[in-house]
């Protein structure tokens, strides 16, 4: 199987020979601009040191300051950040706000780790980045097992290292420390709010359509509640220890009501579990949303995939072989750069709302999420009908485009 930066460099490829662009234009901004790994030691709770190593991928600023999240998992790797990092770039150029894309990690399993440990790896991990990091250089976010307490430990240690509090260095923070209503929802809430669009295209009606979510972290858990808010029958979720199916509809209720006792959904009763759980992706719906991690929909399970469409909560879940799969089974799939954007996109109005010491409201902040999302959702699929190519690869065009346009007019420095 390709690697994820390699399935990256694929996608961008396929959609880049449709455009004219000068050679050095295209090959520039193909590749990330800066590459740093680090490895620091962190104190455990037990006097013992440990050596971990971080990551932060700088991959293009030309449209604005880098941006993108940082992750804690033992699955991290530099071509994992790199691809990462660029899907970010495609991301903020695809809904049009004025950022760049970056990525971060640290390989670790926060799972084992004490709160004290993860704060003192979060710190140093925020040290050893903060010569490259700021309001106007690039600025961190949530990712995968990363949240605003994370975010919080950054702009202490950022602050303090600069002996002045800088809200902007990162979004996705608590609400009482710069961050924005509807940060935390927002990733979730634009999966939504382009399946809706993609129902109103496709003339289907959202009462009578059914929904299976991988991932129940934030991105699959706000994305079952507000699929749920518009009807959509909820049919199957699943977390990293089990998959649950019931095809007369899920109790998120009740679900969440036994994940806040239990933490995982392991030993949930109340519905099928499905075994082994990445069959989840297979059982019967007519929207499928994976939303964990990248490499889930592969050759081997696109041929079984019952739903008509795929909107991808996840950064980089189906492989280029599983896109070929579902594309000519005639499956409509929402592109991961344009069905989670709403995230990044509401970093952007937390960003905005603190260089101007604001604060918005809840409504403005949906309202304006829902117009970036529509706007760049319609451009898509016009692109995608009038040059007859697959949804990703009209998102890829029109964001390279808009980044090459950039890079031609600031020209080369010096
Ligand atoms: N980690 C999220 C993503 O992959 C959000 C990034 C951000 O808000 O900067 O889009």
């Amino acid at each position: 199987m390709k690697s994820s930066y390699e399935i990256a460099q694929a996608q961008f490829d396929k959609a880049a020979q449709k455009l004219h662009i000068p050679d050095w234009i295209r090959d520039s901004i193909r590749e990330p601009e800066r590459n740093l790994s680090v490895d620091f030691p962190v104190r455990m709770d037990n006097g013992e040191v440990k050596l971990f190593k971080g990551y932060r991928v700088q991959h293009n600023n030309t449209r604005g300051p880098y941006k993108g999240g940082i992750r804690f998992s033992p699955k991290v790797g530099l071509d994992e950040v790199r691809a990462l990092a660029s899907w970010m770039t495609w991301k903020t150029a695809v809904v049009d706000i004025p950022f760049g894309g970056a990525k971060g990690g640290v390989i670790c399993d926060p799972s084992k780790l004490s709160k004290t440990e993860l704060e003192r790896l979060t710190r140093r991990f925020t040290y050893e980045l903060s010569s490259i990091i700021g309001p106007d250089m690039d600025i961190p976010a949530p990712d995968v097992n990363t949240n605003a307490q994370v975010m919080a430990w950054m702009v202490d240690t950022y602050s303090m290292g600069n002996h002045k509090v800088d809200f902007a260095v990162v979004t996705g923070k608590p609400l009482f420390l710069g961050g924005s209503q509807g940060r935390e929802e927002a990733t979730g809430r634009g999966v939504t709010i382009v399946t809706m669009e993609a129902l109103k295209e496709l003339k289907l009606e959202p009462k009578k359509m059914s929904a299976v979510v991988q991932g129940y972290g934030n991105v699959g858990s706000f994305a079952s509640k507000t699929l749920a808010e518009e009807g959509v029958k909820v049919v199957g979720i699943s977390d990293a220890t089990a998959a649950i199916y019931d095809a007369k509809g899920l109790d998120l209720n009740d679900i969440d009501k036994y994940l806040k006792k239990n933490k995982v959904l392991f030993g949930y009763s109340k519905a099928q579990t499905i075994e082994p759980k990445e069959k989840l992706l297979e059982q019967p719906c007519d929207i499928l949303v994976p939303a964990a991690i990248e490499n889930q929909i592969t050759k081997e399970n696109a041929p079984n995939i019952k739903a008509k469409l795929i909107v991808e909560g996840a950064n980089g879940p189906t492989t280029p072989e599983a896109d070929e799969i579902l594309n000519q089974k005639g499956v409509l799939i929402i592109p991961d750069i344009l069905a989670n954007a709403g995230g990044v996109t509401v970093s952007y109005y937390e960003w905005v709302q603190n260089l101007q010491r604001e604060q918005w409201e809840y409504d403005c902040i949906i309202a304006k999420l829902k117009k970036k999302l529509v706007k760049a959702y319609g451009e898509v699929s016009q692109m995608s009908r009038v040059e007859k190519v697959d949804m990703r690869t009209a998102a890829y065009m029109i964001a390279i485009r808009r980044v090459a346009d950039a890079t031609e007019a600031r020209g080369i420095f010096p």
